[in-house]
């Protein structure tokens, strides 16, 4: 098989949640020789040194520094950890006519209708009190199907094919247990997961579909998975700050929360990157020299054309599955691409045979947006948004194509050597 495609199916059945991406993440970069950095303590990074830091266990810095010990600016590569999902409810154990229901909210822009009648596990981060009485947390995964949100029959709704407005509160609750077995409690659920655990005391929970990702169609040319956007972009990451061998400072930055606004301590519009950034060049003047030496890439995942609606793409920047690397562009800057970024990378692409392909929303629809601007905006670095093209997005299930991904390590790599 195609091995980075390998590679991402299997960073891909290690990541149902942004906690576990991250995990996944910095367990390949301690293969690499990676070290690890705590924000409470002080640092005392070395010329051709190969670093990670963790916010939350959710978002992530590494980074590998040149000689200059970043003052002659980064390649940066910046993708997200997070995907559009089910978050379970603090107090979400509800008792729906004898049936053991868990109360979920919406985190993110979910595709709705993509949620039901699938198998569902939970995963995420808990936080408990051990025996001797102290606070801990710790990541989890079920991996069990344990929940599902049964669709209804059509006989009792008959215009269902016709469509009908899905409300998230009454129609979205999973189900874990049916009328008459013991009432639930997911919080002892838990405790009993956890080795010394005395009492759970709260949770960051996701449902996910347990079905896992796999090559698809007759030339097994496809990935079909849950979270391919972002989670291609953070392999690809991992996979090229990994490889990347000590020259021009690299560094790599993959945040959580892009799917709520990025609005938090953990987020892109959040000060992690900006204060990881002021520890290695403490001197204004040189981190401001830096930065403008700086390139930002922001990968992301870009809408494909899709066949059965292919109007809703403006035709000239309609990027199809496998054809090669997209090129986000926005007047609006809710891309940071320019004609000076997106040249610089064209040009990489051609030197490598990378296809790349470009994206422009059609004028009478809104315009999505990433990481890219945030970023750009509170470190000041130029940059571009780019990404694969990506079917389905914010679906319970995607679709990719395998050449895109195999381009997008490669440009990467490229992109952090250059
Ligand atoms: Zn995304």
């Amino acid at each position: 098989m195609n091995q980075p495609a390998q590679g991402l199916m299997a960073f891909l059945n290690e990541s149902p949640t942004p906690f576990h991406a991250t995990a996944a993440a910095i367990g390949r970069l301690k293969e690499a020789g990676f070290v690890e950095l705590q924000e409470a303590e002080s640092w005392n990074p070395k010329k051709g040194g190969k670093y990670w830091v963790t916010r939350n266990d959710s978002s992530l810095i590494a980074f590998v520094l040149g000689s200059d010990l970043g003052k002659g600016g980064f390649r940066f590569l910046g993708a997200h950890t997070d995907s559009p999902g089910l978050k379970v409810k603090p107090r979400g154990d509800e008792d729906k006519k004898g049936h053991w229901a868990l109360g979920v909210e919406v985190y993110g822009g979910v595709l709705l209708a993509t949620w039901f009648d699938r198998d569902l596990s939970i995963a995420g981060k808990v936080c408990y009190l051990d025996r001797k009485g102290a606070t801990q947390t710790q990541l989890l995964d079920l991996k069990e199907p344990v929940g599902i949100i049964p669709n209804l029959a059509i006989h009792l709704r008959r215009e269902a094919n016709d469509g009908w407005k899905i409300n998230p509160q009454k129609e979205l609750t999973p189900v874990l247990g049916l009328a008459g077995a013991d009432k639930g409690d997911l919080k002892a659920l838990l405790a009993k997961k956890i080795k010394g655990a005395k009492e759970v005391l709260d949770f960051d929970l996701f449902f996910y579909p347990v079905e896992g990702p796999r090559l698809m169609g007759i030339n097994k040319e496809m990935i079909t998975g849950a979270r391919l956007d972002n989670l291609v972009s953070c392999f690809a990451a991992v996979q090229a700050i990994s490889a990347h061998r000590p020259g021009p400072s690299a560094m790599m930055v993959l945040n959580d929360h892009e799917e709520v606004g990025s609005g938090s301590f953990t987020g892109a519009a959040g000060n992690f990157l900006e204060s990881v950034l002021e520890r290695l060049l403490p001197q204004p003047e040189d981190r401001g020299r830096a930065m403008a030496a700086s390139h930002f890439l922001s990968a992301d995942n870009a809408h494909g054309l899709h066949p059965n609606y292919a109007e809703m793409h403006d035709e000239r920047h309609a990027p199809v599955l496998g054809g090669g690397l997209v090129i986000k562009t926005n007047a609006g800057q809710s891309y940071i691409t320019d004609a000076e970024s997106s040249g610089r990378f064209q040009s990489l692409c051609k030197d490598k045979k990378i296809p790349f392909q470009h994206f422009a929303i059609r004028a009478d629809l809104r315009c999505g947006s990433t990481i890219g601007p945030l970023t750009a905006r509170r470190i000041g670095v130029r940059g571009l948004d780019i990404g694969v093209p990506n079917w389905a997005m914010h679906s319970a299930r995607e679709t990719v194509a395998v050449k895109d991904l195999g381009y997008l390590v490669e440009l990467m790599q490229a992109w952090l050597g250059e």
